[in-house]
Order: C-alpha cells, then sequence, then structure tokens
C-alpha cells in the first residue's frame, strides 16, 4: 500500500520552499531555515569577501554557533584572512571552519602554485571546489551570498536551488539590489573588507583579481580578460543535473518537446519545392528578416527563434513581425529566457519557450507559472477577438 505521506524530494522541498518565500526578506527565509530543525546540517559558506559580510552578520544575530566554511585557496590577500579573524571576533561566531586545498594534492598537482597561470578551472577544481565538496559532505543544506544583480548565470538563479537531488543551496540575498547591500552595511555599520575602498567591488584569490574601474561591471576584476566568470564552486553536479532534452515552457508549465520531425534551416526551406505537404519546422536567428519568409508563411507549422543571450531582446521583435505578416502557426524562442521573460514572451507572440535543464533546474516551472499576466497584451488573441 503506497503510502499516504511519502516523504518530497529535495526538488518537490525547493519548488515548495520557493513558494513559500516568493516575498520573504532575506533575514525570514535564514529565520525559517536555521529554526527548521527539519531541514538537518546547515553551513554557510563565505569568503569573507568584498560583500560577505552581510550574511555573516544577519547569520550571527540568529546563531552564533552557524558553521561558516571558509575556504582558504592559499593565494587569497592577506587583507581577507585579517578580516575573517576580525569578523569572526566581532560577531562572535564560534564555529568557523577553514578550510584549505588536499597537501597531498597540491603536491601532485600544483607544487609550483602556478596552476592559475595556465589553467585557472583546474586551480578552481583543486583549490575551490573539491575542498568545499568535502566540506560539505556532512551538511544537507548550504547558504550562499550570491545576487542576482551580479549578473552572468547568477541573474536568474532562484532563491532555493537542488543540488542533484541531495542538497539544498539557499541563496537568501538573491533578490538584493547592490543599493540594498549598501543600506544593510550602513545601518548596521558593519566594517568593510579593506580592499573594497581600494577599488575591488568583488574579492577574491590575489593572482585572478584585479581593481575595477568607474563605470565597469563590479565582477570585470574577477579572472580579468577572460571567459572564466565563475569558479565552479556554483556548478558541483551540474555535469549529473543535464540531461539532454531540453524543456518546453507553456501556459500549462513544464513538458518535453513534442516536435519529434527535426528542425529546417531557412536556407533549407529556400531549397526545397515550392510546395511543402509535410509538416514543416525552422529554426530562425533572431536577427532574420521576417519578410523573407512571406513565400512560406502558411506552409510553416512551427518556428523556433533563437535567443542566444538572455539580454539580447532582437528575438521578441522578430516574434511580433512574423504574427504581423500573418504567421499563425505555432512560435517558440529557444534559448536564454528568464522566467521574468515570460510574459514578455507570450505577449510578442511566442506559444511556449524552450530552455535546457540546467536552466529549468535553477528556474522551476513555479517561476514561469507564475508570469501569467500576459493576456492583456497577447498578440495572438488580439487576433482571434477581430478575425
Ligand atoms: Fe586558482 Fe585563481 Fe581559481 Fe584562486 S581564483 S583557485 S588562484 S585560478
Amino acid at each position: 500500500m503506497p503510502l499516504e505521506n511519502p516523504i518530497p524530494s529535495i526538488s518537490q522541498r525547493v519548488t515548495e520552499l520557493n513558494n513559500r518565500h516568493r516575498d520573504s526578506d532575506a533575514s525570514v527565509v535564514l529565520r525559517d531555515v536555521l529554526g527548521d530543525a527539519l531541514f538537518g546540517p546547515i553551513a554557510l559558506v563565505s569568503s569573507f569577501g568584498a560583500e560577505a559580510v552581510v550574511l555573516l552578520h544577519m547569520v550571527s544575530e540568529i546563531d552564533k554557533a552557524t558553521p561558516i566554511i571558509f575556504i582558504d585557496t592559499e593565494m587569497l590577500f592577506p587583507q581577507t584572512l585579517a578580516y575573517q579573524r576580525k569578523l569572526a571576533e566581532d560577531f562572535g561566531l564560534s564555529d568557523v571552519r577553514r578550510i584549505t586545498p588536499s597537501r597531498e594534492a597540491v603536491f601532485l598537482r600544483d607544487p609550483d602554485n602556478l596552476m592559475h597561470l595556465a589553467d585557472k578551472n583546474s586551480c578552481c577544481a583543486l583549490r575551490k571546489t573539491e575542498p568545499l565538496e568535502d566540506a560539505l559532505a556532512g551538511f544537507d543544506v548550504w547558504i550562499s551570498g550570491r545576487k542576482r544583480f551580479q549578473g552572468g548565470v547568477r541573474a536568474e538563479m532562484a532563491l532555493f536551488e537542488s543540488e542533484d537531488d541531495k542538497r539544498i543551496k539557499v541563496n537568501p540575498l538573491a533578490h538584493w539590489t547592490r543599493e540594498d547591500v549598501a543600506d544593510y552595511i550602513a545601518a548596521n555599520n558593519l566594517p568593510r573588507h579593506p580592499l573594497v575602498a581600494k577599488g575591488y567591488p568583488s574579492i577574491g584569490c590575489e593572482p585572478c583579481t584585479t581593481p575595477v574601474s568607474s563605470g565597469e561591471d563590479e565582477r570585470a576584476g574577477r579572472w580579468r580578460d577572460e571567459e572564466k566568470t565563475e569558479c565552479g564552486i556554483h556548478f558541483m553536479n551540474d555535469d549529473k543535473q543535464t540531461p539532454d532534452a531540453n524543456v518546453i515552457v507553456n501556459d500549462n508549465g513544464f513538458a518535453s518537446d513534442d516536435w519529434n520531425r527535426g528542425y529546417s534551416s531557412f536556407e533549407d526551406i529556400e531549397a526545397a519545392p515550392e510546395s511543402q505537404s509535410a509538416a514543416l519546422a525552422i529554426d530562425l536567428p533572431n536577427d532574420f528578416d521576417a519578410v523573407k519568409l512571406l513565400p512560406w508563411i502558411d506552409q510553416i507549422d512551427l518556428v523556433r527563434i533563437e535567443f542566444p543571450v538572455f539580454s539580447d531582446g532582437r528575438g521578441f521583435s522578430l516574434a511580433q513581425r512574423l504574427r504581423l505578416l500573418g504567421y499563425h502557426g505555432r512560435l517558440r524562442a529557444k534559448g536564454h529566457l528568464l522566467a521574468d521573460q515570460y510574459a514578455m514572451a507570450r505577449r510578442s507572440g511566442f506559444d511556449e519557450v524552450e530552455i535546457d535543464q540546467a536552466l529549468a533546474a535553477r528556474q522551476p516551472e513555479p517561476q514561469w507559472l507564475a508570469r501569467a499576466d500576459w493576456q492583456a497584451r497577447n498578440y495572438q488573441h488580439r487576433f482571434q477577438q477581430s478575425a
């Protein structure tokens, strides 16, 4: 006989927590997490960097004995080490755990401490990701200080995230703005990392951190002039979380792709015979000239428009143009879209969005379903009304 109240999976709990705390203040989230024994062992992971003081202060106000994991890569600025000791003392944090890379692994893989010059990803794995994985082994939940305004992959992160359905990651400051951080620090008269005043708004290892000029992104000084933007500790287990199939998002939530007849390019269609009888789907780049599709506009069943980056809105314009030119088939936005952009996508004429599994894990179904106010300016709705 099935259990009447089966224990929810981590993913189910994460979905429920994101719903419950949709509008919660960071301190409410922290009190809920730190005060509920059902969460199991919890640690705060802190770099003791430029903005770390906010979460450390909040946690110290709730429970000074909370385990604080501090990854000392042995490449940090001496000011960071001094700041770590000062904050632990000022806030009365009684369980700061300084974690260093494995002596044996460093001896074998980076005996001259020069790996960061040749292979930064491997260096971060050796000095950050692997030690953190070991340190988190006994914890069910960990707390991170990332914020969406920091951009990159952080721009779309949820308040609660599932790590491989084994551990929960909490980002209580996910929705905070730069001003929120500054206000909290000022209101509580908190000590800043000494390098902030010297032009370092984001602080990591000494060889990989430079000051930032006025007008630059605040993380521009991290791995400057490299494609790398994250050390990797926030991608732990991502390889296990990312199966091949993409997720289709529509007004009913998540679904799998029901189109199994392949996608053509515009060049394929141009080269094809004039009368197309088979069902047809086409992939378009977001800078495509919609007018070129006019000869085939009634023959195409599905148009899929690429969104290469979150900030590039040309796909919305192309969708609107296709609808205005009379395209009535399915229209899908594929790639880098946020749940926050779903209403915009629907208003632009898209029927659905296609995202990869990693994004679906970070932005679960309820976040997309919450954006249901698109109908007021829905192009198809207006077409239906005027038909
Ligand atoms: Fe190595 Fe630089 Fe990564 Fe630090 S930030 S672990 S020095 S590559």
